[in-house]
């Protein structure tokens, strides 16, 4: 075990021991390498810097009651990358091999994931980027594929807390037919104005509509919508300029073992005053409440600000239940170390 104040964690990048890194060269991935050294020398006209042939994910693994540490759905997020580098014309890393560099690089890291009961976790971050030098605008001969890792608290100390969304009809994330549903990082470069703005205004997190119409919710800036009507259905928008999270799948799929209606539909902006819970998901904070929704002069209250939604409350004690090894994996989600 790692000296480190493990109640004390929060969201920050941390050093560990090492990252796990393999190179596409040739027309083949090399053999990992375990990599101590944090800085990475790249030549300056990698395609990544220029170009922006970039993908990302996040996951997490955990550190169960019975000791032992689980990756949860990490075939999900390397199907996903998959996906992101085919859309950004990047050498694709084969699933199996994203699963095998995340187990290695936990298990290499193990001493760094955060105890049972302190609420914490290792977040999980594997990257692929074009690092072949290149000034022609053509997909890199060179790819390079790394996992970092590093233990991370929990988002809620004192339980779910609802925050305020806001609305910001000026700016959009992602083009209709766009890299919306791919995880790359100029997504978030897109969104970064629009998130700052809104948080100068008091709203921790931003709410998309979609960027044709602007009549139809999509998603916050880094993470999923999820409605609950007064009836106890679950509803998520269906829109290809979505992010297609795991956490939003996986409740999805618990609402649906809990008995519940699911509907991936448009969500027309006029039916959220309708829900009786609203909340954003992913994988760093699971479910963040939300109990306002601002547009212009238009403010939409939903549930009790105080604290989250019965509904929603379920859903994520179901996952993290899960997640820690408390309740029956029945879909075979968690894989161990
Ligand atoms: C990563 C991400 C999410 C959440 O996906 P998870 O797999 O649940 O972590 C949602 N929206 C966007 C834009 C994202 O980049």
């Amino acid at each position: 075990m790692q000296n480190i104040d493990w109640n004390g964690l929060t969201f920050k990048y941390m050093d560990v021991r090492c990252h796990i890194r393999s190179v596409w060269r040739d027309g083949k991935w090399s053999a990992f390498e375990f990599v101590e050294e944090p800085c990475f020398r790249m030549h300056i006209a990698a395609t990544c810097l220029h170009y922006g042939q970039e993908a990302f994910e996040g996951l997490k693994a955990f550190r169960c009651k019975d000791g032992k540490v689980r990756i949860f759905r990490p075939a999900a997020n390397g199907k996903r990358m998959f996906d992101t580098a085919l859309r950004t014309c990047m050498a694709q890393v084969p699933i199996d091999m994203f699963v095998d560099a995340v187990q290695r690089i936990v298990q290499a890291n193990e001493d760094f994931v955060p105890p049972y009961g302190t609420g914490g976790s290792m977040y999980i971050r594997p990257l692929l980027i074009g690092t072949g030098a290149q000034i022609g605008v053509a997909p890199a001969e060179e790819y390079t594929f790394l996992v970092m890792v590093m233990p991370v608290g929990t988002y809620y100390k004192g339980g779910l807390q609802p925050v305020r969304a806001l609305i910001l009809d000026d700016w959009d994330r992602a083009a209709p037919q766009g890299m919306g549903d791919v995880k790359v990082g100029g997504n978030y470069a897109a969104s970064l104005y629009a998130h700052e703005s809104a948080k100068r205004a008091g709203y921790p997190v931003e709410l998309y509509l979609d960027a044709k119409t602007h009549r139809f919710v999509e998603e916050f800036a880094t993470s999923n919508f999820i409605g609950i009507t007064r009836d106890g259905t679950y509803v998520t928008p269906d829109s290809r300029s979505v992010l297609p999270g795991v956490t939003s799948n996986t409740l999805q799929r618990i609402a649906a073992d809990l008995g519940m209606k699911v509907e991936v539909r448009p969500i027309p902006f006029e039916e959220i005053e309708t829900f009786a819970e609203v909340a954003a998901c992913g994988t760093a904070v699971v479910v963040t409440p939300i109990c306002e929704i601002t547009r212009g002069t238009k403010v939409i209250k939903i549930g009790d600000p105080n604290a989250c939604g019965p509904v929603l409350q379920k859903l994520y004690d179901t996952v993290q239940g899960i997640q820690y090894g408390l309740l029956p994996d029945t879909h075979g989600w968690c894989v161990e170390v």
